[in-house]
């Protein structure tokens, strides 16, 4: 079967995609060889994302921990504050040349929407965005993004109302309109062709780190670290690296509140093989084989599944996964933000938790590169709230109290 990693991978997909899922890996197929469209890729990711993403020298940390040099590659400087972006332009040229006029997306957490929203109105295709009912009241700040991105975003109000509610409201969209419509996916899961190019187009991640290094070190890391949800940005500062045995890989899971099932979002700890949502990997499931219920205080690590080369990169022991508490997540925030200067979004706080555990135990001389996939600004209300900011709170409240107020004020049934 096509796109298989070892066992995982696939395409499990309704016979009515399957001729849209082959038409995508043709098109993806000719535009990896075409010059012109690698160029005009590079040049989006150059001058409308803000590549190449810096890669910085965490001097202070390093100083403090006592060990290992640390090196954080800030993929938060991308437009819309994290690395999605890079797969979504790739994404939205493909639909381009494959003439496709609308672009679909489901998101949890809002950030995929985001970046969807974003390319759309770049390209000038129609966007609609699925978002389970919950999710768009928790979520509010990037609904309204996308709405002023021109973003139709559709509640979804069937099943538990969360994400993998909008995945089928999505796919049944995808069905229906499939000539005019290309369903943007979000990381690097799903049927194939999705796994693969989505980790080829993250993979400049990986490109920049080798030669940013290079430069200032004259060499490759010892260590690579980044958060695991589905794959994208772990795979796109790895890939790179998978044929280097001197490089260790180090994926961090969420391991959310505790060990217990339902409390957490990893994978490794209690996850079976299933095929789910179009692909086969490792998913947390109960007795049944339904997918758990998962918690993680970073919306973007919130998910029962996995990418299936990572699934397979680790059953080979060449990537190492390791899982955070929120609670220590929530110190690492603070650690990065306070000693740093850099606001890491919550997703990649997993990874600092990680270094901080890991940079004092190796020598001086070693080399750690910790991928920051994205900026902490998403994250306000969920931190303030992690930090019990009382300031904050007060400044909620008097926002609802002045809204009240303005629309006491407004004259009534006046229609002008
Ligand atoms: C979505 C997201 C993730 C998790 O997705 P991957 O595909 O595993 O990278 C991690 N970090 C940030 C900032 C995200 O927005």
């Amino acid at each position: 079967m096509k796109g298989r990693f070892g066992i995982y991978g696939g395409r499990y997909a309704p016979e009515m995609l399957i001729p849209a899922l082959e038409e995508l890996e043709e098109t993806y197929i000719h535009a990896k060889k075409d010059k012109r469209f690698q160029k005009e890729f590079l040049s989006l990711l150059y001058g409308f994302s803000g590549r190449p993403t810096p890669l910085t020298f965490a001097k202070n940390l390093t100083v403090m921990l006592g060990g290992a040099k640390i090196y954080f590659k800030n993929e938060g400087l991308n437009i819309t504050g994290a690395h999605k972006i890079t797969h979504c332009l790739g994404q939205a040229l493909l639909a381009k040349r494959m003439g496709k006029k609308r672009l679909i997306a489901e998101t949890g957490a809002g950030q995929h929407g985001v970046a969807t929203a974003t390319v759309s109105a770049k390209f000038g295709f129609e966007c609609t965005v699925y978002m389970g009912e919950v999710d768009v009241a928790r979520q509010r700040s990037n609904v309204f993004w996308m709405q002023q991105l021109g973003a139709k975003v559709i509640p979804v109000s069937f099943g538990s109302r969360t994400l993998k509610d909008a995945v089928n409201a999505a796919l049944k969209d995808w069905i229906t309109n499939v000539k005019d419509t290309h369903y943007l996916l979000g990381s690097t899961l799903g049927p194939h062709p999705f796994p693969t190019i989505n980790r080829d187009f993250q993979s400049i991640v990986g490109r920049e780190v080798a030669s940013q290094l290079n430069k200032m070190e004259g060499r490759d890391p010892d260590y690579i670290i980044a958060c695991v949800g589905g794959g994208s940005n772990a795979m796109g500062i790895f890939s790179h690296f998978i044929k280097k045995k001197g490089v260790a890989l180090i994926g961090v899971e969420a391991g959310g509140k505790g060990k217990r099932f339902g409390m957490h979002a990893a994978r490794f700890n209690g996850g079976r093989v299933g095929i789910i949502e179009g692909y086969k990997s490792i998913f947390l499931q109960d007795k049944d084989g339904n997918v758990a219920p998962t918690h993680s205080i970073s919306a973007g690590l919130d998910y029962p599944g996995i990418g299936p080369e990572v699934a397979y990169l680790k059953d080979k022991q060449r990537i190492t996964f390791v899982s955070v508490t929120d609670r220590e997540v929530v110190d690492a925030f603070r650690l990065l933000s306070r000693n740093e200067g850099i606001i890491p979004a919550l997703e990649s706080a997993h990874a600092v938790a990680h270094v901080i555990k890991l940079a004092p135990i190796l020598a001086k001389d070693k080399i750690i590169v910790v991928n920051i996939s994205g900026r902490g600004d998403k994250d306000i209300f969920t931190i303030a709230d992690a930090l019990k900011d009382k300031e904050w709170n007060e400044f909620l409240e008097n926002k609802v109290k002045e809204n009240k107020k303005h629309e006491q004020n407004r004259p009534k049934n006046k229609r002008t």
